[in-house]
């Protein structure tokens, strides 16, 4: 198992809420100097802890409503404090709405190497269902700019499953994207997580949800299109052009890897320890200012919960979960606990078993069950 360990900065700052989004930010911009000056303090509060790490990832919110002397100032702070590699990862994610030429040029001159462009669509009816601040001019004008600054790692985000959308839009984007010969593509299926806007709209019958049935012919169809044109799918949503150009961050949540966060509603990861910090700027800049973390809660995984990080996330990739590991982590002999469900479900059509490396892996049908199917390979807490 890879045991190089990420960090993950949150950014809880947006111009504008989309209605869909459940992340926490705020559009109240005046905290941010506050924010970035807590954020220092925070990485200083942390306890150094003895991993090597070789990725960062600067997420949110919007981390690019913040100038580049700002994000310089964090990774500085985390290169003086922890053991980095030279080579690493350092991704920020961008909204096509906040970023020029110029601030993309400061970006990379302070030692960011990949961007990871929230374009969502290329169609301005689309963006505007999504409450997108930018425009589809803007999403094309920015990822020229990206790659005339000289990134040569470039992600572009999507989002597919939205009301409205068929087979032949969702193409169109599709192709747009490919255009434009980006190293990754993530095309993530639009949810109606609880709370937001978008979700009470949608109990108020106020649009019509895509039909499961067409979900399906979506995700087909995303996974037949981008491997045609040359993207490894490593991921249930992600794609990569070759092999190095997978996201090192993504793949730490997916292989139970430790992770750092830092900034409010960061999570941090090392095993079997997990927490979280508090989903408030106001308190979180509060906590630290005062010289305490802000954690809002701690947990140590019990073996049944390893176990379910392991199989679900796991299932996620494409890899799947490797039956070796598993056993070594938690003590059991997987293969002969669910002989009987992994025969079942391998006759179903729903997982590729136990390939030659050992590993238990979902077919393209398995993995729209994921959550279906992921339950029944896992001990009862
Ligand atoms: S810009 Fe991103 S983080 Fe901010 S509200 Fe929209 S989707 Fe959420």
């Amino acid at each position: 198992m890879n045991k190089l360990a990420g960090i993950y900065t949150h950014i809880p700052f947006c111009i504008k809420k989309c209605p869909y989004c459940d992340f926490y930010s705020i559009t109240d911009q005046s905290l941010k100097k506050p924010f970035i000056n807590a954020l220092i303090r925070e990485i200083d509060l942390v306890s150094r802890p003895s991993l090597l790490f070789d990725s960062i990832y600067f997420g949110g919110g919007t981390p690019s409503v913040f100038k580049a002397e700002d994000i310089s100032h964090i990774i500085e702070k985390m290169y003086g404090l922890f053991h980095i590699l030279t080579n690493s990862e350092i991704t920020i994610e961008v909204n096509p709405g906040t970023v020029t030429l110029e601030k993309l040029k400061e970006y990379r001159s302070i030692g960011i190497n990949r961007i990871n462009i929230g374009v969502q669509s290329f169609q301005d009816a689309t963006l505007d269902f999504l409450g997108r601040i930018h425009s589809t001019n803007d999403a094309n004008k920015i990822i020229k700019f990206a790659q005339k600054t000289g990134f040569d790692n470039i992600g572009i985000d999507l989002i597919c499953g939205i009301p409205g959308q068929t087979k032949k839009t969702w193409l169109f984007d599709l192709r747009k994207a490919v255009e434009f010969e980006p190293e990754h593509i993530s095309c993530y299926m639009l949810t109606y997580e609880k709370g937001t806007p978008l979700d009470r709209e949608r109990q108020q019958g106020k649009f019509k949800p895509v039909a499961d049935s067409l979900s399906a012919e979506l995700f087909k169809t995303t996974i037949e299109y981008l491997t045609a044109h040359g993207y490894i799918q490593y991921e249930i949503s992600n794609f990569a052009k070759d092999t190095h150009r997978k996201s090192r961050h993504n793949l730490k949540y997916w292989s139970f890897t430790p992770y750092l966060g830092f900034g409010p509603s960061a999570h941090s990861f090392i095993d079997p320890k997990r927490y979280w910090n508090c989903r408030n700027v106001k308190k979180y800049i509060n906590n630290i200012k005062e010289g305490r973390l802000s954690i809002e809660k701690k947990e140590i995984l019990s073996k049944e919960q390893r176990m379910m990080e392991m199989v679900y996330l796991g299932l996620r990739k494409t890899d799947g979960i490797n039956i070796n590991t598993i056993d070594e982590n938690l003590g059991i002999n997987f293969r002969h606990m669910f002989a009987e469900k992994l025969k079942q479900l391998e006759e179903d059509g729903y997982i590729l078993r136990i390939q030659p490396k050992n590993h238990c892996t979902l077919s393209r049908k398995g993995m729209l069950f994921l959550d279906s199917i992921a339950p029944m390979l896992m001990i009862d807490d």
